[in-house]
């Protein structure tokens, strides 16, 4: 059961219909590993319902595109990703190993999701045991959904079905746990910002990359 759940905020926006598609795939994907905010969510909806029936003039936003109920019903299937639920693994289209991932430093690499235009946005990430990631901090919301394995970083320690919630004022360096590779689901506003040394070196590995099209 996730100890870690995105703000409530999050949720209402989802239930609403309003929040953005990158973040709702992730709340849609924590919701498939976490039964505390399925119900929050429904109460929610709910809530909304007799709010627009008390005022039939209320607008009241498109019912989410994943409701619990499917996502369920969906998950039930067996696939190669069967490890990954829906809906995230609707948008992946190949088993976990075979997606075109990207080394990012040694023992981490990447796979931006292709769906989203920003595509540095909205990516998995694999992060070998034990493994550190280089320190930084964001320009933007940084979520981070655990899918496998775990880490831990100042804030705490996350595991399957965890979200971390990171803004601008956090500066960290989370470190995979022992074991299984730690895959996570990043959904961040603006790119993150490395602060390290070896940081800098790889924020202009970036801007290389983006120079030569890749
Ligand atoms: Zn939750």
């Amino acid at each position: 059961m996730p100890q870690h759940h995105p703000d409530e905020s999050l949720l209402i926006e989802y239930a609403n219909g309003s929040l953005h598609e990158a973040k709702a795939l992730l709340v849609a994907t924590h919701l498939a590993l976490c039964p505390v905010c399925r119900r929050a969510v429904a109460a929610i909806e709910v809530a909304g319902a007799a709010l627009a029936f008390e005022d039939a003039a209320a607008q009241v936003g498109p019912m989410p595109d994943v409701t619990a109920a499917a996502v369920e019903t969906r998950a039930t299937a067996v696939e190669p990703n069967a490890q990954i639920p829906e809906p995230l693994r609707g948008y992946l289209g190949r088993p976990v190993p075979e997606l075109g991932w990207v080394p990012v430093m040694a023992g981490m690499k990447e796979y931006p999701l292709p769906a989203f235009a920003r595509r540095s946005s909205v990516r998995l990430l694999a992060i070998e045991p034990g493994r550190r990631m280089p320190r930084h901090t964001h320009e933007g919301l940084e979520l981070t959904l655990v899918l496998q394995g775990n880490f831990r970083d100042a804030s705490g320690a996350y595991a399957k079905g965890d979200v971390a919630t990171a803004d601008p004022s956090v500066d960290h360096q989370p470190q995979a746990g022992g074991g299984e590779l730690c895959l996570c689901l990043a959904v961040e506003d603006a790119p993150l910002k490395l602060t390290g040394l070896k940081g800098a070196l790889i924020n202009a590995a970036g801007s290389v990359r983006k120079l030569v099209g890749r």
